[in-house]
């Protein structure tokens, strides 16, 4: 098995990475995102738990996101591996993702790395094409400052187990998979 996490701030464009990887290498795409959306859209009783603190961007209960996480593991089985977009985002769901692989293989974390101007112009924009409720200037704000609150200290929990890389994740789309492919390959 080979699991990988794909690891940044907000609009550092996990997202877009992950499916292209997903496809490539044959992982399962798990996006906390994606999920809870789906939770919230079918306003199932944890999608209307979750709406509010979502939309104001504010970090889903460590509890709810683990379970979500452990139930998909779960429920895919044997699969050639995991890639994980949007957790963990905190250094408990961390450690809880590491207790629920530590019998198959730990995740590579790669780390894009993308400056700040550039995350509040593309969040922006995503906001007038899609949409999303939480991408607008006062919720950008407040996730940017969560995520280097809360999910940044990851980078160090990560580095320390030599399990961190980090790309530069300015560019184009086929540039920065490219370089993605690079780590990856060596890894693998
Ligand atoms: P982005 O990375 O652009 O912020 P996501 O789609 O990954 O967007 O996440 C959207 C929202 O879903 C987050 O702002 C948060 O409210 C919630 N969320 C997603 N993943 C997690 C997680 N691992 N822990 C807590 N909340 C999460």
């Amino acid at each position: 098995m080979f699991n990988i996490i794909i690891f940044g701030p907000p609009g550092a464009g996990k997202g877009t990475q992950a499916q292209k990887i997903s496809e490539s290498y044959n992982l399962i795409h798990l996006s906390t995102g994606a999920l809870l959306r789906k939770e919230v859209s079918k306003q199932t009783p944890i999608g209307r738990q979750v709406q509010t603190v979502m939309a104001s961007g504010g970090l889903v209960s460590d509890n709810i996101v683990d379970e979500i996480i452990e139930n998909e593991i779960k429920r895919n089985g044997q699969v050639a591996g995991f890639i994980f977009d949007g957790y963990p985002r905190t250094i408990h769901q961390a450690e809880r993702l590491d207790i629920f692989l530590a019998s198959t293989a730990l995740p590579l974390v790669l780390n894009l790395e993308v400056g700040s101007e550039e995350l509040i112009t593309r969040l922006k924009l995503r906001g007038q094409e899609s949409g999303r409720a939480d991408d607008n200037e006062k919720t950008i704000a407040n996730r940017l400052k969560i995520y280097t609150e809360q999910t940044q200290p990851l980078l160090n929990f990560y580095a320390e187990k030599k399990r961190l890389i980090s790309v530069n994740g300015q560019g184009s789309i086929e540039e920065i998979y490219t370089r993605l492919q690079e780590q990856i390959n060596n890894k693998k």
